[in-house]
């Protein structure tokens, strides 16, 4: 009798998962167009049980690697390795992109509890010492030229995601390593924290007399930051860049814009609790051991084998290139402020917080392009269609709006995208407007990669996800130019997404070259030939005017001096600190006074950011020996426009074809490097980004 309860309780239990299971979406084919997940039948209660389930299959997956008793060969466990974990992605393809867009309590509880199980599970792999044996054999013995060029891309990949996380170290070097990771993330999260701190304490209270050349819109954002700091009919002005940098380019108050300005810059170096001058050179030294543990000579060594520029020397040879003609355009610039300054009938030298109330003073003089005028031109889907145009002069591939898909969110636009011959390539979901629960800025994401295994092609559903101007009455949105550049930015990711032409997905874009694809576009965007094709009056359906067109492409020059050495600055001194080999007692200030005085950094100007609140690089190690990643894809942008503006051809067909196969299609699963120069021929040149910049 008991037994038979226990038989009906097991067989109620497994009824009940089984029919959990059958209306729970993930477990079932989905039967929708092209597979796109069936929004409308996703409930959050069905992400944590296919969360979990997918842990498990991988992990099985992982052990039938393992158990397998054949002699390990590519197909047996390189490509075993590189397909398992499908399930999971497709679950976490779709959770990850719908709380990114609709964020609610539930589905942040449930990241809450499920991204540090996610991430045991990612280390249980990384460290698992069985799979390593397997893969090291395959990279030991496997016949390279018997791979192709992607499936040796694969293996070096995978073999040195393991390698780098110390799996060729013997059990006492692996203590070691892992200790050294243990403190560095706790010394980072401090840094992070430390600037945090100081800065979220820092404000200003301004009375109605200190208010004096500020517009209206900066007057409100700094009262209601006051209101909701407890600060009664007052104005506040705090250390996040949305409050500081519009105080410090409208405030006639220098004395203020000096505080604000000294307040900001010395974040960490206040020699209080938050201060991270002692945690620098900890940090410092940690990475230098590390990357001695690890076979490397320093931190940047380490870094930069993945990067496409590849060796530090190669990143300095560059951004020395760089640095002259910026230091020259920016002393200028200078120049040209002091001289306002004087004109004003004062007499003071210009300091770095008076650069941004100078230089808006010279850009109303000299460039005079009002936002205002614009907007009427950029009706968001007008600028939307733009960039598909652009695309199809391009490529010849088309996109069709489609109503049949499921969508996560009704204000959602769902492009079916073609060949010229009108088979499918994939989805474009766009999603423009601000709404509550959904992340700040821009970006392109997606629910599924492209690939080919075992022939069996997989197609790309990729998302643009903005927080645009939203339509106003029965206006269409019209959005700023800023925001019509990021479209296009964000529209070149999706292409690299939709375009590419892998079998395999296990790749990493290299940093430095992850920005070429989306950057390239801005080229376009502001073309005259592309503006007057898109940007279109929205009541008279008029083209842009030439004289606006010409505004915009002189504003684009304004202040690049400035703005490239503040940056450069700082991507030398993250290189400086990145390339010591031997561990000391650095001093920081001290260290970067050295590193700035070498490059003769004028005073007028300091790094755009200084060591003690240089987050990039020290809270969490993304940027360290990585923060000249952005003026490098910048290189390599302006130098591939560059090609099709030689051709006499904006949108040269045989180019883009090179574009599209090399740049888009395999790029990551061969080096980058090199599939750069089978598209353009050549090594990247920074000629067309100097020109581009006004600074040659
Ligand atoms: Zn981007």
């Amino acid at each position: 009798m008991k037994l038979i309860k226990l038989l009906i309780v097991i067989l109620g239990i497994l009824i009940m998962s089984c029919s959990t299971n059958n209306s729970n979406p993930f477990f079932n084919e989905w039967d929708t167009p092209f597979q796109v997940a069936p929004f409308d039948k996703i409930e959050e209660a069905h992400y944590m049980p296919a969360l979990l389930e997918g842990i498990e299959r991988e992990k099985q997956e992982i052990q039938d690697i393992i158990d397998n008793s054949e002699t390990p060969t590519f197909q047996n466990t390189i490509e075993a390795y590189e397909s398992t974990g499908e399930f999971l992605d497709k679950v976490s393809g779709v959770f990850y992109s719908i709380r990114g867009t609709n964020a609610t309590d539930g589905l942040d509880s449930i990241a809450k509890e499920f991204t540090p199980i996610r991430s045991k599970h990612g280390d249980n792999i990384i460290l698992n010492a069985e799979l390593f044996e397997k893969i090291k054999y395959v990279y030991d013995n496997e016949d390279r030229n018997a791979l192709n060029t992607e499936q040796n891309t694969l293996l070096d990949k995978i073999y040195g995601d393991f390698a780098r996380n110390g799996a060729n170290l013997n059990d006492e070097q692996k203590d070691e390593l892992r200790k050294i990771n243990e403190e560095l993330s706790l010394l980072s999260l401090d840094f992070g924290q430390n600037v945090r701190n100081d800065g979220n304490q820092w404000e200003v209270i301004l009375e109605e007399t200190d208010l004096i050349g500020l517009p209206e819109s900066v007057k409100s954002a700094a009262a209601s930051i006051a209101e909701g700091r407890g600060h009664e009919d007052k104005w506040v002005v705090t250390l996040d860049k949305p409050s500081w940098i519009p105080f410090l380019t409208y405030s006639q108050r220098r004395d203020l814009r000096e505080k604000v300005f000294t307040a900001y810059t010395n974040r960490g170096n206040n020699n209080d609790e938050y201060d991270n001058k002692e945690l620098i050179p900890k940090i410092v030294n940690l990475r230098i051991r590390r990357a001695n543990l690890l076979g490397y000579n320093t931190h940047a060594d380490y870094v930069l084998e993945r990067s496409m520029a590849k060796t530090a020397d190669t990143v300095y040879e560059f951004l020395h290139k760089l640095w002259k003609p910026a230091l020259d355009r920016a002393k200028t610039e200078a120049y040209d402020l002091q001289s306002m300054i004087y004109a004003e009938g004062n007499n003071f030298k210009l300091e770095p917080w008076d650069w941004w109330y100078y230089a808006e003073k010279v850009r109303q003089e000299k460039y005079d392009l009002d936002d205002n005028e614009l907007r009427p031109y950029f009706d968001v889907d007008n600028v939307r269609n733009g960039a598909f145009w652009l695309a199809t002069q391009l490529f010849g591939i088309t996109f069709e709006e489609r109503t049949d898909i499921p969508k996560y969110f009704d204000e959602v636009k769902t492009f079916e995208v073609k060949e010229a011959d009108g088979s499918h390539i994939g989805i474009l979901f766009t999603d423009y407007f601000p709404r509550k629960g959904k992340n700040v800025g821009a970006w392109c994401g997606g629910f599924r990669d492209q690939s080919n295994r075992n022939g069996n092609w997989i197609y790309p559903l990729v998302t643009n996800v903005g927080n645009f101007t939203k339509p106003v009455g029965d206006k269409p949105a019209l959005i700023s130019l800023e925001e019509v550049e990021t479209l296009f930015h964000e529209f070149g990711h999706a292409l690299h997404g939709l375009l590419s032409n892998h079998v395999y997905t296990n790749y990493s874009m290299p940093r430095d070259f992850v920005e070429f694809p989306s950057q390239i576009m801005e080229n376009w965007a502001v073309e005259p030939e592309v503006l007057k094709h898109y940007a279109v009056h929205y009541e008279t359906g008029e083209p842009i005017p030439d004289e606006l067109i010409t505004k915009i492409q002189n504003a684009s020059l304004h202040n690049q001096g400035f703005g490239t050495v503040e940056y450069l600055a700082a991507a030398l001194l993250d290189m400086d600190w990145h390339t010591l080999s031997e561990t000391a007692d650095y001093d920081p200030i001290e260290f970067e006074k050295a590193s700035m005085e070498k490059i003769g950094l004028i005073p007028e100007i300091i790094p755009r950011y200084n060591s003690y609140y240089f987050k990039h690089i020290f809270s969490g190690w993304a940027y360290s020996a990585g923060y000249y990643s952005y003026i490098y894809s910048a290189i390599l942008d302006s130098d591939a426009f560059q090609y099709f503006k030689d051709s006499g051809d904006l949108f040269n067909n045989e180019i883009a074809a090179k574009y599209r196969k090399y740049a888009l299609g395999i790029s990551g699963s061969e080096d980058a490097a090199e599939t750069y120069r089978k598209f353009r021929g050549t090594d990247p040149k920074i000629e067309p980004l100097l020109i581009k910049r006004g600074l040659k």
